[in-house]
């Protein structure tokens, strides 16, 4: 057994921190190197959902941390204690489960693409008075399952925080109660296995994988409108689980009763529970947040840049992290300390020819969703039909034209996609533009609507 020098993990780290700053937490700190024998290189990582989130999202990075910090051409494993006495077992969670997509997690299972984030927990969560109550509710459940609220029903716009709750009460159960069986999922991972399940004529596996949970939690089920099939089966699920007093939790951008073509018989389930709304956080709890969030990089974070940031972005809370994300990159990048100057550079002096500030990504967002008439959700989905590929690529446009976000940031702002895949959108809008008078009259809509004072738009963006 090779036991690394413990400097390598030191200079893995600052190449990291260099490279990759925005992706880097201060518990990497507690990563040990484990042993470096037969070109790998083993890492322990004791807690389960830091250990998941680093196999699946980090190995790449690390990989080249630990090449560069070597200068050998080495492999990275990621392993748990658990892993520490049968050192030829491969980690829990490369064995598929009973799903197609779903993998065991030790006591979670989650569909591929949900996977937990270790920044999603409740010590991370900022309490304000938007979502105070939301928050209580979640803890309560976490800790009574199926006792104190059931379902748990939370709603409220997009960026708010609906999803960290879920998260954390994944990991709060699964912290206290190791035994327990979670299904995470997003409402579309549900209704693509249940899809799939009906061709392949798997109905009993499917019904099997869900019905057989303590907690089912299930991001997004306002994804449910007008899937009459597939509100038919979760009815089900739902009624097989509550009945037997499992926990069932659900989020949403709307109330129950404001989901559209939502069947009534699952409206009066879902306000059956407890329903909690999350509202906009203020400006103390805005604040709070910005310094939380640097706080969980290693970020310093002066409280006057702190509360420009927070009274500068006053919706999303998604928005106040990519001000941070570009804070941080330009104090690298200019080798500079974080302070109000380059704060002022990184969420935007104004934009607007007369002083007005520029839209944000989410006015975009909004904006294109309302004037095309598609919903936020597929603006934000893998879905590449025209009716709404067209307004995702004019949303992304018009982000690169009107905000300071790098190809990269708009991306991941536009559900996660790579720079060249908004690169690409930009110079499609760019040269159809030219020959199509019906995208262009559009275009110029939705300037004057972002950009009142704006009159003639024509640049190219690329
Ligand atoms: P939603 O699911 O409601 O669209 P998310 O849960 O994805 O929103 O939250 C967006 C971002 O804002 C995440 O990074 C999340 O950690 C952060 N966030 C939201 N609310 C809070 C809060 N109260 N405290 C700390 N971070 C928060
Ligand atoms: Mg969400």
């Amino acid at each position: 057994m090779g036991r690394p020098d413990p400097q390598i993990r030191d200079a893995m780290l600052a190449h990291l921190r260099q490279n990759y700053p925005s992706m880097c937490r201060h518990w990497f700190d507690d990563i040990e190197p484990l042993d470096m024998s037969g070109g790998t290189l083993k890492l322990l990582v004791r807690e389960l959902v830091q250990l998941r989130y680093l196999q699946r999202c980090c190995v790449a990075q690390f990989t080249e941390a630990a090449q560069v910090a070597t200068g050998r051409l080495l492999a990275v494993r990621f392993v748990g204690e658990e892993d520490l006495n049968s050192p030829d077992h491969d980690e829990r969670g490369a064995t598929p489960a009973t799903g197609k997509s779903a993998r065991e997690f030790g006591p979670l299972a989650a569909d591929d693409d949900m996977i937990l984030s270790p920044d999603y927990s409740f010590a991370n969560f900022v309490i304000g008075p938007g979502n105070r109550l939301a928050h209580a509710a979640a803890i309560a459940v976490a800790q009574k399952p199926g006792k104190a609220y059931n379902p748990y029903f939370i709603h409220g716009g997009v960026g708010l925080g609906k999803t960290h709750l879920l998260q954390a009460i994944c990991q709060a159960s699964m912290r206290s109660n190791p035994h327990m069986r979670i299904y995470y999922i997003s409402c579309n991972g549900f209704m693509t296995q249940f899809l799939d399940a009906v061709q392949a004529g798997q109905m009993a596996e499917f019904r099997h994988r869900f019905r057989n949970v303590d907690l089912l939690i299930i991001d997004d089920i306002h994804d449910l409108s007008k899937r009459d099939r597939t509100q038919e089966e979760f009815f089900h699920t739902f009624n097989s689980l509550y009945q037997a007093g499992k926990q069932i939790v659900l989020s949403s951008d709307a109330s129950p009763a404001e989901i559209p073509a939502l069947e009534e018989r699952l409206v009066s389930r879902f306000n059956s529970g407890l329903v909690a709304r999350i509202e906009k956080p203020c400006y103390e709890t805005r604040v709070a947040i910005v310094k939380s969030k640097a706080s969980l990089r290693n970020l310093p974070m002066p409280d006057d840049v702190a509360s420009y940031i927070a009274a500068r972005i006053d919706s999303n809370i998604r928005e106040l992290e990519g001000a941070i994300t570009k804070l941080q990159s330009l104090a690298m990048l200019n080798r500079c300390p974080i302070d109000l100057e380059l704060a002022k550079q990184a969420v935007g002096e104004p934009t607007g020819g007369n002083g007005a500030p520029g839209p944000t990504i989410q006015t975009i967002l909004d904006t294109v969703s309302a004037f095309y008439d598609v919903r936020l959700t597929d603006l934000l989905s893998k879905r590449r039909h025209k009716s709404i590929a067209r307004p995702r690529q004019i949303g992304m446009w018009l982000a690169r034209k009107h905000t300071r976000y790098s190809l990269e940031e708009i991306g991941s702002y536009f559900g996660g996609r790579d720079h060249t895949t908004v690169m690409h959108a930009i110079r499609t809008i760019d040269a159809r533009r030219g020959s199509d008078e019906s995208l262009d009259r559009e275009v110029a809509r939705l300037e004057q609507q972002l950009v009142p004072e704006s009159s003639s738009m024509t640049t190219e963006v690329s």
